[in-house]
């Protein structure tokens, strides 16, 4: 392979990579058709020294991992679910702003709780009629016409779910029935052989969940529906289905961990903030994902802390 000087830049650029991927496979040999990096929870906001912290994560990304693709798993604004229009504008400028000079690299994002704008009307002001109420804000900084899409890269299937339901003040983790029917099809369109990484904000599953909020009420484990999807079952049933679903990639946490179940891997990497730019959460502090996936299917997988030390203010 190297002889043939394939590189995974080639694969990505939709060379040779199918036919030669399959005869590296045949031959026993694993074959990276691209390098990820996964960032999530970067939480923007003109305190806290974040733009620093987000510019030196992105350098760190470009000079370590060198990725063909970063994925970023929401929260991109410190918060907007209950904080007002100036300011969330100022949230929003500076992670636009900050990722544009800072990193040459190609994103795919989706979107976070925080995201949200006006979940808290109240504390808002909103009425729910402005243009850029709840998801509007983020779909529009990306481009997005709708919140959840899926594409092809490398020989792989990505899919980008929209993983937070908004609720009278507050939100759930789930798909709703338009978005689980579009899943449904969209994976029921793929080649059996074809590898697929979903990603999203909230956990489908995760082992953290269990460590966040009021863990144990009552005497029994109590899981909220903030923390992790209350949809978890019928959507591990559809990937139980569906073999070729290798890997979920998970925000929200801000804590690494990692859930192998029915074939599946379920990965959280921490946050780009670690705990909110202000201190470590719980055990982690500030972080992201380094991949490789191959072309038959598996994947290599590391957490790397960036560095970065908290400002005091
Ligand atoms: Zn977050």
């Amino acid at each position: 392979l190297k002889r043939l000087g394939l590189t995974a830049a080639a694969l990505a650029a939709g060379g040779p990579s199918l036919a030669s991927a399959a005869e590296s496979v045949a031959s026993g040999e694993r074959t990276r058709v691209l390098r990820l990096a996964h960032v999530s929870d970067i939480h923007m906001t003109p305190d806290y020294k974040a733009a620093e912290g987000l510019a030196s994560c992105l350098h760190h990304i470009q000079e370590h991992q060198k990725p063909d693709l970063i994925i970023f798993t929401g929260d991109a604004v410190f918060d907007s679910m209950a904080t007002e229009e100036a300011r969330v504008r100022v949230y929003w400028d500076l992670f636009a702003r900050t990722w544009k000079s800072e990193c040459s690299v190609p994103r795919e994002a989706c979107i976070g709780n925080h995201d949200i704008w006006g979940i808290n009307k109240a504390r808002t002001k909103t009425t729910g009629n402005e243009p850029m109420y709840g998801k509007k804000w983020a779909m529009n900084n990306y481009g997005w016409d709708k919140p959840f899409r899926s594409f092809d890269k490398a020989g792989w299937h990505f899919i980008a779910l929209d993983t937070v339901m908004q609720l009278e003040n507050t939100y759930t983790g789930r798909l709703d029935d338009a978005q689980f029917e579009w899943l449904s099809q969209d994976l029921a369109r793929v080649a059996p052989g074809t590898p697929v990484l979903v990603f999203g904000h909230i956990p489908i599953l995760s082992i953290t969940s269990f460590f966040k909020g009021p863990a144990v009420k009552d005497g029994n484990w109590n899981v909220l529906g903030s923390r992790m999807m209350i949809d978890a079952e019928r959507v591990k049933n559809l990937f139980y289905k569906h073999k070729n679903v290798k890997l979920c990639l998970q925000g929200h946490q801000h804590m690494v961990d990692r859930v192998d179940y029915l074939g599946t891997t379920y990965l959280c990497n921490g946050a780009v903030c670690g705990g909110w730019w202000q201190r470590d959460q719980h055990e982690f502090g500030p972080s992201y994902g380094a991949l490789d996936l191959y072309a038959d299917g598996t994947f290599d997988h590391k957490v790397v802390p960036y560095g970065w030390k908290y400002a005091k203010s």
